[in-house]
């Protein structure tokens, strides 16, 4: 009867990944997950994670105790710095706290939970995000599950593979005053489009006038424009504006430490008298809501990034290994696109090097991305997007071949 328990569908990339470890054929090619791959298709430790790994182990004084309940202090406070600037005036002017999360998607979560214990309790509708199409197909679950309404706001044109500015703004424009809005602070996934400087002070600027508020998901800083502070810009734009914001951070792909776990939420309040009174009230409901979800976070992937980021040698490293990865994608992007050009296939093929970070939406439709895996053994989410680093010197032409033969179909 009514207490049964339906059967939910298995999550579509976990099945996508299993359907390749099943797959038994000599060339196959797995473009869905976002994780980095090397040139011979294999995970990467960072030199610079293996540095500091190294280091911890020669540590003494290490040992298994619990963290504090918000966290390595080393590592929230350098996760600070990243996100806002070293001099930023949200640290100088204690007007940001901090928790360390379960990577990327607790810090989401935290953050959701939070907004749907806390945020504008006294409205007579509970308050929607509104979240870009498409976007990270995790957000809607995360936001969902704590009875947050979730809305969408245009982003992805079809037509031109790049962004949809005017649906995008205008939808936000028309949202209610109090509506919260999430948005990729660089290398947004699935579609690898960013709005350009000029268009994010219009976002600001619509959202200042709308009293809506920002979330920002931070999940590829450094793999956007090659600079970390580049790939900062739009929050700090934002938090010059003076907007209360949420930042949910994760270290999964920066430091390719997915496993390990390591993440930040920040919570920054404007300016005003009484910021660091706000700071203090909503840090202890954030320790509240953490203790009862988590109790405290885990340990190794923070005092990873923590060494890493509070050394300035080891700091210069860990720029030089982002590089590496963000320059290996951009070759391939290049060899792609070069590929499909020389074959003639149908359509333009410009967006795959004007995208950035680890994604490219490429336009294939749900019949190609179908056949892609039927006939030629690839395996891509069925939006058509494709992580590009699962793409290397070895197959990257193989891929071209057997997209043009499914475009031509
Ligand atoms: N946000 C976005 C946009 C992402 O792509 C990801 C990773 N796929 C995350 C958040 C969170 O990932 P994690 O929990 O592994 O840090």
């Amino acid at each position: 009867g009514k207490d049964i328990v339906p059967q939910a569908p298995e999550d579509p990339m976990f099945g996508l990944m299993a359907a390749y470890r099943r797959d038994t054929a000599e060339m196959k090619i797995d473009l869905g997950i976002g994780a980095y791959r090397d040139n011979n298709g294999k995970p990467w430790i960072l030199p610079v994670v293996k540095q500091a790994d190294e280091l911890l182990r020669k540590d003494p004084n290490l040992n298994h105790e619990y963290l504090p309940i918000a966290g390595l202090p080393d590592f929230t406070s350098a996760s600070q710095k990243l996100v806002f600037g070293k001099d930023s005036p949200v640290v100088t002017e204690k007007r940001v706290v901090s928790f360390q999360t379960i990577s990327g998607t607790g810090a989401l979560h935290i953050g959701a939970l939070f907004l749907s214990k806390f945020y504008n309790r006294s409205a007579s509708e509970a308050p929607a995000i509104y979240m870009s199409n498409p976007t990270w197909a995790n957000h809607n679950q995360v936001f969902g599950n704590v009875n947050i309404p979730t809305k969408q706001y245009p982003y992805f044109s079809r037509e031109t593979c790049s962004l949809d500015f005017d649906g995008m703004i205008n939808t936000i424009k028309s949202a209610p005053a109090g509506s919260i809005v999430l948005l990729h602070a660089c290398a947004h996934n699935p579609t690898g489009v960013d709005p350009t400087q000029e268009q994010w002070k219009q976002i600001a600027s619509v959202m200042k006038e709308h009293h809506l508020f920002p979330f920002f998901d931070t999940a590829y800083q450094g793999f956007a424009s090659g600079s970390l502070a580049k790939d900062g810009w739009a929050i700090n734009y934002f938090v010059e504006q003076g907007f209360e914001l949420l930042v949910a951070q994760s270290y999964a792909k920066n430091f390719g430490l997915y496993g390990e776990r390591a993440g930040c939420f920040h919570f920054v309040t404007s300016p005003a008298s009484n910021a660091q009174d706000t700071v203090a009230r909503v840090g202890s409901q954030l320790a509240i809501l953490q203790r009862s979800e988590i109790s405290n976070p885990p340990a190794y992937g923070a005092r990873i990034a923590s060494l890493v980021l509070n050394d300035p040698k080891l700091f210069a490293q860990w720029e030089e290994d982002l590089r590496t990865m963000s320059g290996r994608i951009i070759e391939m992007r290049k060899a792609l696109r070069g590929k499909l050009e020389e074959l003639k296939t149908p359509g333009t093929w410009h967006h795959i090097t004007d995208q950035i970070g680890m994604f490219s939406f490429t336009g294939l439709d749900e019949r190609q991305v179908g056949e892609l895996r039927e006939k030629y053994h690839v395996y891509m989410t069925k939006n058509g997007r494709i992580s590009m680093a699962g793409l290397n010197t070895g197959n990257v032409e193989y891929f071209a071949d057997a997209v043009d033969a499914v475009v031509r179909e």
